[in-house]
């Protein structure tokens, strides 16, 4: 049964969070819980783990909550509190129902409707959460909204979406709304570090996660990602002559399927120029660039990054022309190249 997976942040994470940060301390001390939450939020921003501790105060059983020792948090912390419970497209909860489909079924929801007016095990709140709550049918949809009207005694329940436009606005004006905004760069580095990110390529991360703790860390464990990053950086920077051209895009010959992450890479990597020409980040984004390109960095006009970002913009778009994949790529080479060679290194 699809459990509240347990978190490893604090209240105190959620400091820089204004509306998470008064559900948690303001809210929980005076008792005035909503019965209904809507969390939302882009993704990696937290949404799960701000549930998860929310469930966890309210379940705790100890002085200071949560207090991490009391029975309720410890099966909180194996995913076996009686009282607490998820929901999420892909694990119903009934066996009847198929396994992997996108949306959450009307049975989990009635599901949900029973327990929450039964009594709860351990005397205390019932928890329900809701993931990408966007999923539900309507028919889900309308079955929650009758337990919203007519709410039972002692039951959260909390929506989590990165897409609330996508719910039914009589849903949303049941809930309170806690959002999470994207986290500050220190904080998300700070996440990383606990992962045992290392520290350059948590610097390479932190200009593109844009406030994400789930996509940073996603893309630090991402092995292929960086592969292809270094091959790129050797090649589309690395090269020194125009006459290299034709052997660098034969290595991408069988690559067009990849074609859409290649140009996502490359716009991250002249952005990163960009951003360090134009003072807006730290000379140090470039060390893993070759030695021209940082100084490109560092003195020349900065138009020429312009100039690359839009090739690789129309370059995406040739790939619907009758143009074959490595033309395609030659020619962005080449234009890699006319930049390059209006720079000296001395
Ligand atoms: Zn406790």
């Amino acid at each position: 049964m699809p459990t509240i997976q347990p978190t490893r942040l604090r209240t105190e994470d959620f400091r820089t969070q204004s509306a998470a940060w008064q559900l948690l301390t303001r809210d929980m001390d005076a008792g005035t819980v909503p019965h209904a939450l809507l969390i939302t939020g882009n993704s990696g921003t937290g949404k799960r783990s701000l549930a998860s501790l929310t469930a966890q105060i309210l379940l705790c059983t100890g002085e200071k909550k949560p207090c991490g020792t009391c029975p309720a948090c410890l099966q909180m912390a194996t995913g076996n509190h009686p009282d607490a419970l998820a929901v999420r497209p892909g694990e119903p909860l009934s066996p009847k129902e198929d396994k992997g489909k996108k949306t959450i079924p009307v049975s989990d929801i009635r599901i949900l409707n029973e327990l929450a007016v039964r009594r709860a095990q351990e005397g205390g709140w019932r928890v329900f959460v809701i993931e990408q709550a966007e999923a539900m049918t309507d028919a889900s949809a309308n079955a929650l909204l009758k337990t919203l009207e007519e709410p039972p005694e002692n039951v959260c329940f909390m929506l989590l979406t990165d897409r609330p436009d996508a719910l039914l606005p009589t849903i949303v004006s049941r809930c309170r709304t806690v959002a999470l905004h994207p986290w500050a760069d220190g904080i998300v580095a700070a996440a990383m570090r606990a992962q045992g990110v290392p520290e350059q390529r948590t610097a390479q991360i932190l200009p593109l996660a844009m406030g994400s703790v789930g996509m940073a860390l996603t893309m630090a464990q991402d092995e292929g990602y960086w592969a292809l990053q270094e091959k790129l950086m050797r090649h589309f920077f690395g090269m020194e002559r125009r006459s290299q051209i034709p052997a660098i895009s034969d290595e991408y010959r069988e690559s067009r399927g990849d074609s859409d992450r290649i140009f996502d890479i490359l716009e991250d990597m002249v952005r990163k120029l960009l951003l360090v020409r134009l003072g807006r980040a730290p000379a140090g984004l470039l060390d893993a660039y070759p030695p021209i390109w940082r100084k490109a960095a560092a003195e020349a006009d900065y138009a020429a990054f312009v100039r690359l970002q839009d090739a690789i913009m129309r370059t995406r778009k040739m790939r619907e022309s009758a143009v074959t994949w490595q033309v395609i790529l030659e020619q962005l080479l080449l234009k890699f190249m006319e930049e390059r060679s209006q720079w000296s290194i001395s």
